[in-house]
């Protein structure tokens, strides 16, 4: 059986280590060609030793010598700095690019992992937030799927498999509503980044885990679900829903709604990805209808949660406004993170930038790298 050959990229992190697990389960099926880190060389040394790829990276330079050392013995290539990420997804031997680096790193690796035509496994959504409409016709132009991980994004695939040209009446987008959902506005003003961090129903990553909690992740999955399958934002409804048993459903013109469902488990989507159209037997918890019982659903609430509010005004402005929220969201998701700033200063931050850092209507990849600077920078200074 042919196996299909994966690069890494952010294989430390939490979706990074779930695809490892899915490798390492389906050993007959995948082989795993390139890992890539920030920071984290011990991990990524005991992850080179265990799957003895072509190749790995660690952005942060600084560690490029205690990496290289640990793996003398071995044949795997050592190579260090952001501009190596752009390298080794263009490598030959690899077939499928899960892009699993937080935040605005993974744009230029994506970027080139589909000039070289590889398929895309896409847990990374600051990619399509920032640059969607770049992404998605690059995508075109080089007949490259991008295959969601993000769970929800997953969710609306599977439930879209089979349904050729029917169009989408409307996307309901499920959101778990964080650990701050029954929170007083009064409340949200004295929260902290170790509150936050506590998520009710699922265990990721600290970035994406704030996001979550202030609901921009929400927004920023709208932003990508809006590119991943064309629907406009507006057809685009997101639902609270603590359980996070409903992954995300679509409603058809006939009114049917198909939804897919599970175990909060990001394993699931990260095989699909990786399978897709197939599906493949994965081990863990089943879903149990009668110890779950019961399934709610509320609206959200943008007064207390003003980040989705925020990301729906950017998805309707286009342009660059949503690579300009992306950017200071990632000055003050940090900020809050470091205990810096409270969470409402976090929202004024973000949108304070949306309205000051210049607007250009149709940005190229050059006006993105200079807007995401020239944000970044505004944010710091309204922080600092
Ligand atoms: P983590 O913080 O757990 O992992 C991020 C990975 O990227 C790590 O390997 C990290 O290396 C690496 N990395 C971070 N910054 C850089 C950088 N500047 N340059 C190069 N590498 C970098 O994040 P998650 O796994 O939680 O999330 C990854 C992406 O997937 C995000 O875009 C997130 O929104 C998305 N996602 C995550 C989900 C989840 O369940 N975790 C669910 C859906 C989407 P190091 O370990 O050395 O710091
Ligand atoms: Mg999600």
């Amino acid at each position: 059986m042919y196996k299909k050959k994966l690069a890494i990229l952010g294989s430390t992190g939490s979706i990074g280590t779930q695809t490892l697990r899915v490798a390492e389960e389906h050993g007959d099926m995948f082989e795993v060609r390139v890992l890539t880190a920030n920071n984290n060389v011990e991990l990524l040394i005991e992850q080179a030793r265990k799957f003895n790829p072509d190749a790995v990276v660690i952005a942060n330079e600084d560690k490029y010598e205690q990496l290289r050392d640990a793996l003398a013995d071995t044949d795997v290539k050592v190579y260090a700095g952001s501009s190596a990420l752009c390298d080794v997804v263009t490598m030959p031997s690899v077939d499928i690019v899960v892009s699993a680096l937080v935040g605005f790193a993974g744009l230029l690796p994506t970027i080139e992992a589909i000039k070289a035509n590889k398929k895309i496994a896409l847990a990374n959504k600051e990619t399509l937030v920032v640059a969607g409409e770049l992404i998605t016709q690059l995508a075109i132009d080089n007949h490259v799927p991008i295959l969601p991980v993000d769970s929800e994004h997953s969710a609306i695939f599977q439930c879209l498999v089979g349904e050729g040209d029917n169009a989408v009446d409307k996307i309901l987008l499920t959101a778990s509503g964080g650990p701050f959902r029954k929170m007083s506005k009064d409340e949200l003003k004295g929260v902290v980044a170790a509150q936050a961090l506590k998520h009710p129903t699922w265990s990721m990553g600290s970035k994406i885990t704030i996001d979550s909690a202030t609901l921009m992740n929400k927004g920023f999955e709208m932003i990508e679900a809006k590119w991943l399958f064309g629907v406009e934002p507006d057809k685009i409804e997101v639902v609270v829903h603590p359980q996070s048993i409903i992954h995300s459903a679509v409603q058809f013109a006939d009114g049917a709604v198909k939804a897919q469902m599970g175990v909060p488990d990001m394993r699931m989507p990260i095989q699909y990805a990786l399978t897709y159209p197939d599906r493949k037997p994965l081990s863990g918890e089943r879903m149990d209808l009668f110890r779950l019982s019961v399934l709610t659903f509320e609206k959200p609430d943008t007064d207390r949660f003003p980040c989705l509010a925020l990301a729906y005004e950017a998805a309707h402005r286009k342009g660059n406004m949503a690579c300009i929220m992306n950017a200071a969201n990632e000055v003050a998701n940090l900020a809050f993170r470091r205990d810096e700033i409270s969470y409402p200063i976090l929202c004024d931050v973000i949108a304070e930038t949306m309205q000051k850092v210049q607007y250009v209507a149709l940005p190229s990849l050059d006006v993105y790298l200079q807007t995401d600077k020239e944000a970044r920078r505004y944010a710091a200074s309204l922080i600092h």
